[in-house]
């Protein structure tokens, strides 16, 4: 199994997951074109992909689904709460999956948890080729034991760091908006993602990717810093997916 971002951050959010036969593009919150050359830079074409996967209908993750798949004729899955608000278009086919059941695209199990995070019917995933467990955990504005459970044991973990608190109360963002990104319902910070790792049991784990990152509210550095320290790593282990070049495929062997 192995998995790339296309990019990530509140500009737009595009994750790959390959097993086998099987590529699912997780979100697509990039115009079509933008896509397209994104895919090119990981070496893949459209269509090639098997499937697009919806996490919530904000339009950082949504933005690009309807095009793509209408153009390349890719099925989509998302929740019901999600496909009722999502205001994309047509789309080519909509599967809908409940957010407490496992299910199966091709060679990729996908085991779905709801988040807690201001959509309609939020969820996030642990990816598995029967082998290896890779864990997605953005767009979350707290910890839950049930989200804590499901990303426990994982080979490779893609994880919000979303901001530093300081740098968000320090920063440009009006105070709703602030009181939204860093509330329950919101996004986690650094310490929060921090929190999480030290609860989930990280052994087996090969790669840990930074991810979701705000470019007002945090920097690199302070989310590879608060990772490292959990994990008893260098900060440059960490990975980071950033908004323009999102990060290159990385194996779980
Ligand atoms: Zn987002
Ligand atoms: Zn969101």
């Amino acid at each position: 199994m192995r998995f790339a971002s296309l990019g990530s951050g509140s500009k737009g959010n595009a994750t790959l997951v390959e097993a086998g036969n099987t590529r699912v593009l997780i979100d697509c919150g990039f115009s079509c074109l933008e896509t397209e050359k994104r895919l090119a830079r990981l070496a893949l074409h459209p269509g090639e992909l098997t499937a697009i996967l919806v996490t919530h209908e904000h339009s950082d993750h949504i933005s690009g689904v309807a095009r793509v798949s209408r153009r390349y004729g890719i099925p989509v899955w998302m929740t019901a709460g999600t496909e009722a608000v999502h205001k994309g278009g047509r789309l080519a086919a909509w599967h809908c999956f409940n957010a407490h059941q496992c299910f199966e695209i091709g060679d990729l199990q996908i085991r779905p948890f709801p988040v807690p995070h201001d959509a309609r019917e939020p969820c996030q995933f642990v990816f598995s080729d029967g082998a290896r467990f890779l864990g997605l955990l953005t767009d979350t504005g707290s910890l839950t034991p049930h989200l804590l459970k499901a990303l426990a044991g994982l080979d490779g973990l893609i994880l919000e760091c979303n901001h530093d608190p300081d740098l968000l109360a320090d920063g440009p963002y009006p105070a709703p908006l602030k009181e939204r990104v860093g509330g329950p319902f919101g996004h986690l910070s650094n310490q929060q993602a921090a929190d999480l790792l030290g609860k989930i049991g990280t052994a087996r784990l090969q790669h840990l990717v930074a991810a979701h990152l705000s470019e007002e509210n945090n920097r690199p550095h302070l989310a590879r810093e608060s990772l490292s320290a959990v994990l008893g790593c260098r900060p440059s282990e960490i990975l980071v997916a950033d908004q323009p070049a999102g990060m290159p495929w990385k194996v779980l062997a």
